[in-house]
């Protein structure tokens, strides 16, 4: 670690502070001599500023020099001798402000709750509710390993590397061998950081690590819970109150201390990246950053665990012995057999509906046999649309050139990037006719008005994002859900991941094809992963389980390994392209958009600034391993009345050719109606 400079040495501090018109900002200011030993990084101050204001602040640095022709004011006074963050976390943001071409302010506010520059905290000591998942109970009844669990669980325990991939197919206990892993750490006096891809998988995992070890010193840490909470959890957490936190994405940013574990369940998700806004992180990579900074006290390990791997987590892993893998599922469970349903055939004979006649019967076994059902409806690509049958004009977004979705329950027209809306619509916009609208695809809820008319008795819930603006709300469904009160869950993507529910004996996908086919190199690594992952939902318990994958394409390779759950064949297959393409884990890649609400100037801005990259890559001689491609018009070409344009290039040079392309990047100055966005490592690039 590097020494810390003695604060007595300095005459002036760094004060971060935020500011309504400037954002999150930087000001010298003069450290009164009786300050000199107590002032450190990260301490809470109430400083002048402009006319007679006093305002909160941190301190961030320390130095002799001010520029010229500033005048410093002093600190008016330390309001808490404890600092709120250290100097190495400061470091780990400025790394996410340069990696990512974003820079500290914005990274800290992403970071920070916003309550951190609130003067009088007090008020804030208290938060109003207690979330549910807090109240659950620590059980007496605790798992043993298996025998081919306890192995797994003693190599991860001694290989060296920082990072280590769990990969064992769903049901197989991986969560048990975190469990160890977390016992272990606690017992060795560190702490531990538990990431989930979204807000329901933390409740259920925090839930479930309660029933295990009992709810002292456990937190939680995402983008539902209130700004007053955050702020009471990293108070905590500086005084090392707690020795689980459980999270999503942001929590990376969390500062714990001692931090002797990380893990990351679902790791493949493409949740962990943030897309929008800046920064654009991957809670991943800043995991690993924070391993690597931090080498005290044995420093920190990171567990990622998954049943369909990322593709460049398992091919890192396998070539640095940190692979790990459980075969067998818990009991020696069986896979559940999966069939595939060929929709064009019921088509054929007559059934237009979503819902295959075998699914239909499947459902109505299940559930007499007092079984629970899961029906997965697949809504990544813009599954579901608004036609007219008359002159075939599908409805789209005035702004966005993508279908507009209909919600039932408002009779609107909604669309899912810019939130424009049209209510009550009758007759089709372009040919004028009444009531030739009709609805195809398929959202939830539509899935949900359906099976209510064909399954009148069940009781049918539907969970989607919807479900996650109320506070407590899908916790409450997912209780319900397990306690055997629902016959049929419906929902998108959340609900393939992580429930473990041993009365689900049926999985059905609707939609099996869609995500195949995107136009992005990821996309059969994202389809196989979320049918792998959907269908290892079914039968976790002693009773068997079944899954149906509904497809118009059932030529699909992919759908067939899937069918088996047959990670390594799918991995053998797409590395290959991968490979071939120079893609992941061949290249890294970094994403430039520029957009205008002009089309003809967004694209002329795109060529030029090609061109100059090309350019400037070939006066380097870089060019076999920096390679530009593009522009070209996004898939989604048209968002919010912006025209956009792709620039993709594949650096082949790790850091050396990152630093290249954003140094190349930050000195280009654009014209005003030209916005430009830098994604690097995107999750797709659509
Ligand atoms: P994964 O996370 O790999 O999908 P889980 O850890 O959720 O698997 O385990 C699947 C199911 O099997 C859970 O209900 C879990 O409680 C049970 N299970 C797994 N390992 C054991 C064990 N060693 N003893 C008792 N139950 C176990
Ligand atoms: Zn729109």
């Amino acid at each position: 670690m590097q020494k810390t400079p003695k604060n007595q040495e300095y005459k002036y501090a760094l004060c971060l502070v935020d500011i309504k018109v400037l954002g999150t900002r930087t000001f010298s200011y003069l450290i009164p001599d009786d300050m000199k030993n107590d002032i450190k990084i990260g301490q809470p101050v109430m400083v002048p500023f402009g006319r007679g204001r006093k305002i909160k602040a941190y301190i961030v640095g320390f130095s002799n020099y001010l520029e010229e022709g500033i005048k410093a004011k002093y600190i008016d006074e330390i309001l808490d001798n404890d600092a709120m963050f250290d100097l190495e976390y400061l470091k780990m943001l400025e790394w996410v402000a340069n990696y990512y071409f974003s820079d500290l302010p914005t990274v800290l506010k992403t970071a920070l709750p916003e309550k951190f520059f609130q003067k009088n905290l007090k008020k804030y000591r208290k938060p109003n509710k207690e979330l549910k998942v807090l109240n659950t109970k620590k059980s007496k009844k605790q798992n043993i390993l298996t025998e081919e669990q306890q192995k797994i669980y003693e190599q991860i325990k001694k290989v060296n590397a920082k990072t280590s991939l769990l990969y064992g197919i769903t049901g197989s206990g991986k969560t048990e061998i975190y469990f160890k892993l977390i016992e272990d750490t606690i017992n060795d006096g560190k702490n531990v950081l538990f990431l989930a891809p979204e807000i329901a998988l933390v409740s259920q995992l925090t839930s479930r690590t309660i029933k295990r070890f009992g709810k002292n010193s456990v937190g939680i840490w995402h983008s539902s819970i209130s700004e007053a909470e955050k702020y009471k959890v990293w108070q905590k957490l500086r005084c090392d109150e707690i020795k689980i936190l459980f999270g999503a994405r942001s929590s990376v940013f969390a500062p714990i201390q001692n931090l002797g574990l990380i893990i990351i369940d679902e790791e493949n998700d493409p949740a962990y990246k943030q897309t929008m806004p800046a920064p654009r992180y991957s809670a991943i990579e800043v995991a690993k950053k924070l391993a690597e900074l931090n080498n005290e006290n044995g420093g920190t390990k990171i567990i990622l665990g998954s049943a369909t791997p990322d593709i460049k987590s398992y091919y890192e892993a396998k070539n640095s012995n940190s692979l790990f893998v459980l075969n067998q599922r818990y009991n020696n469970a069986a896979l559940p057999k999966v069939k595939i349903i060929d929709m064009r055939m019921e088509r054929g004979m007559g059934n237009n509906g979503i819902f295959s006649k075998y699914l239909i019967d499947e459902i109505k076994k299940t559930v007499k046999n007092k079984n629970q059902v899961i029906l997965l409806i697949n809504r990544r690509g813009f599954s579901s649309y608004t036609q007219c049958l008359e002159c075939s004009t599908v409805i789209e977004c005035p702004k966005c050139a993508i279908p507009l979705i209909y919600h039932s329950a408002t009779h609107s027209h909604r669309c899912h990037y810019c939130n424009y809306e049209i209510k009550n619509l009758t007759k089709c916009p372009k040919c004028e006719h009444e009531d030739t609208l009709e609805n195809f695809g398929t959202g939830t809820q539509r899935v949900e008005d359906i099976a209510g008319k064909i399954f009148p008795d069940m009781k049918i819930q539907r969970l989607d994002s919807d479900s996650l603006t109320k506070k407590n709300e899908h916790f409450e469904i997912l209780e319900a859900f397990s306690k055997g009160e629902i016959d049929i869950l419906i929902g998108t993507q959340m609900i393939a991941k992580g429930l473990d529910n041993p009365n689900v004996t049926l999985v059905g996908v609707i939609n099996a094809d869609l995500s195949f086919n995107l136009p992005d190199f990821r996309s059969s690594e994202r389809g196989f992963s979320l049918l792998c992952q959907v269908a290892g939902r079914s039968g976790r318990g002693e009773k068997e389980g079944k899954v149906i994958f509904q497809t118009f394409n059932n030529t699909n390779i992919f759908l067939d390994k899937a069918r088996e759950q047959d990670y390594e064949s799918f991995y053998e297959n797409e590395i290959e392209i991968r490979e071939a393409f120079d893609y992941p884990p061949f290249s890294k890649i970094i994403r430039i958009i520029l957009s205008s609400d002009n089309n003809f100037r967004a694209e002329k801005s795109a060529m030029e600034i090609s061109m100059r990259l090309k350019d400037w890559i070939d006066k380097l001689s870089l060019s076999e391993r920096l390679i530009v491609m593009g522009p070209a018009p996004c898939v989604l070409e048209k968002i919010r009345g912006e025209f956009r344009f792709n620039i993709i290039v594949k650096n082949k040079l790790d850091e050396k050719g990152h630093n290249t392309i954003l140094s190349f990047l930050r000195k280009i100055i654009l014209p005003n109606d030209i916005k430009m966005v830098i994604d690097v490592d995107p999750m797709d690039i659509l």
